[in-house]
């Protein structure tokens, strides 16, 4: 399996773009569908200032992957410096399982990206070497 391959798997992983809602002091991450109903409980609370802000334009830059509160979708992200450190590490330690899921996938992306981003390269792969091309 190459980084094509897996940047083709990532492309089908249920990612979506992250919401918060303002007057949450929480500051926490959501969903779309599920920023809209913490809005709506909010609504009924008396609090009607409260609305979804947040989608795709959002910079949702962190240190690891970032999930739904209430469903635990995972939230589009990119990776800090640090973020990428620890995720490569996390990476370059374990592996990853094959068959790779989407969600894995997207996460491997992610430090991909990052690595670009920040002139890295792997020092030591974290595909399987039986699963990788000659
Ligand atoms: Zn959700």
């Amino acid at each position: 399996m190459t980084m094509d391959d897996v940047l083709i798997l990532s492309d089908k992983a249920d990612v979506q773009p992250f919401y918060w809602v303002t007057e949450d002091d929480a500051g926490l991450d959501y969903c779309l569908s599920c920023a809209r109903r913490v809005v709506a409980a909010l609504h009924e609370c008396g609090q009607g200032e409260a609305m979804v802000d947040g989608g795709s334009w959002a910079n949702s830059e962190g240190d690891g992957a970032r999930f739904c509160y209430r469903c635990g979708v995972m939230l589009r992200y990119s990776l800090s410096r640090e973020g990428l450190d620890q995720e490569r590490h996390y990476f370059e330690e374990n592996g990853v399982d094959i068959p790779l899921t989407p969600a894995v996938a997207y996460e491997l992306i992610q430090v991909e990206d990052a690595m670009q981003d920040y002139g890295q390269t792997w020092e030591k792969s974290a595909m399987p070497a039986a699963s990788q091309k000659p």
